[in-house]
């Protein structure tokens, strides 16, 4: 079945509040999507969180890189008979990486966003759910699963604030939890008593600094919060200090896990080499899609590391369903962070609700493809820009503009 049209548009997710971690604050949310409709009019539909200060990704750069003409090349020939074919073609998509990005991950929000289109609209052509990408890219590592459970998360709150959100997040049944910190301003030592004292000592709490530390900085605050029972400490040094993280996993002996430094198969090589991480953080966008995110998995497994499902702050029910279908068929994943929509987002791009009920639990998708109803209408809302970058109209490229 041939591609007849691809189309790419940059959409704003409108969040409830401002989220605030250490290295950005957002109040709403701006990701690419993008669409492809197969010659029988099947459609199917992926989404990027382009991030500049992850990936160096910019939204503006997502859409030069989708035009290339190698991806057309490669648009132009698929022709799968089988999705386990489609699979194996769309796991091979050529990709250029610019000379100078040594980490190959440049551009990876616009690639997720058109691996999962194609890995949409090919699930529902063959009638297969995307979590059987697993099973034919990763068997050793598929596992279906009928339910999956996430983890609660904390950005900026302190004070009685904090109280009040660690009590909710217990009365809703958590397993674990992950709190922000290295937030200019925030005492985190005091706000991990209180997580801990209102949490109580049976919820696994883990923090996030986002490279806040310096690399002489991260043994104090590490020193300070360690008490505190952490289970992991995600990204405590930007990347250029990670080095440091060898030593502060030997003498410190809490599990490092690497989120920004880990964008790429590059990434992960060469954390294994460098003996800097405990745990990979595999979030769809920044590593590139589902197919990518696997084979980090695949490449964790195979050294002995642990690893989890991550996602961006402000993803539609888009990434979240490829985010469930990644939870729900992936064996070891230590924890799951997504599907927070109704409790980030004003507006979505279907009625499907996809929020995690109590304790963080929610149910696999079983429908083919993304297994859920994207709404035309609602993504059109959202647009601030549309451009056809495959198929008959592929000339025409506008901007729809607007406040
Ligand atoms: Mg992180």
């Amino acid at each position: 079945m041939n591609i007849y049209r691809v189309t790419a548009y940059l959409v704003r997710l409108p969040l409830k509040r401002t989220v605030r971690h250490a290295s950005f604050e957002r109040s709403q949310s701006e990701h690419v999507l993008v669409r492809v409709e197969l010659d029988d009019g099947t459609v199917g539909y992926g989404e990027g969180a382009p991030r500049e200060y992850v990936t160096g990704d910019s939204t503006e750069e997502a859409f030069g890189l989708l035009r290339r003409k190698s991806l057309h090349q490669f648009l132009a020939s698929l022709r799968p008979a089988r999705f386990e074919t489609a699979v194996a073609a769309i796991a091979e998509m050529p990709w250029e990486y610019a000379p100078d990005d040594a980490r190959q991950c440049r551009g990876h929000a616009a690639r997720c966003a058109l691996e999962l289109a194609l890995l949409d609209a090919y699930g529902r052509f063959f009638r297969q759910p995307l979590y059987r990408v697993t099973a034919i890219i990763a068997p050793e590592l598929y596992q279906p699963r009928s339910e999956v459970r996430y983890s609660g998360v904390i950005t900026d709150a302190e004070g009685w604030k904090l109280q009040g959100v660690a009590l909710a997040l217990r009365a809703y049944g958590f397993r674990d939890v992950k709190v922000k910190v290295g937030i200019v301003g925030k005492d985190d030592v005091e706000r991990l008593r209180i997580l801990r004292r209102w949490c109580g000592e049976q919820v696994e709490l883990r923090i996030d600094a986002n490279e806040a530390w310096s690399a002489t900085e991260v043994w104090e605050r590490l020193a300070q919060l360690r008490p505190f029972g952490l289970s992991a400490v995600e990204q405590p040094v930007p990347h250029e200090d990670r080095m440091i993280l060898k030593q502060v996993r030997q003498e410190l002996r809490v599990p490092i896990m690497l989120d920004e430094s880990l964008c790429s198969l590059v990434d992960g090589q060469r954390a294994i080499a460098e003996e800097s991480c405990d745990l990979f953080n595999l979030r769809l966008s920044k590593c590139g899609g589902f197919i990518p995110a696997l084979r980090l998995a695949q490449l964790a497994r195979k050294h002995g590391l642990g690893y989890q499902l991550g996602c961006h702050v402000g993803e539609s029910a888009i990434l979240s369903a490829a985010g469930r279908h990644f939870a729900c068929s992936v064996a070891g994943l230590r924890w799951c962070e997504g599907s927070y929509d109704r409790f980030l987002l004003r507006e979505n791009v279907t009625r499907a609700n996809l929020t995690f009920g109590w304790g963080g639990w929610a149910p696999a998708l079983t429908g083919a493809g993304l297994g859920i109803k994207i709404s035309p209408e609602a993504v059109q809302g959202m647009t601030v820009r549309r451009e056809e970058i495959f198929g008959i109209t592929e000339s025409a490229a506008f901007d729809v503009e607007r406040q």
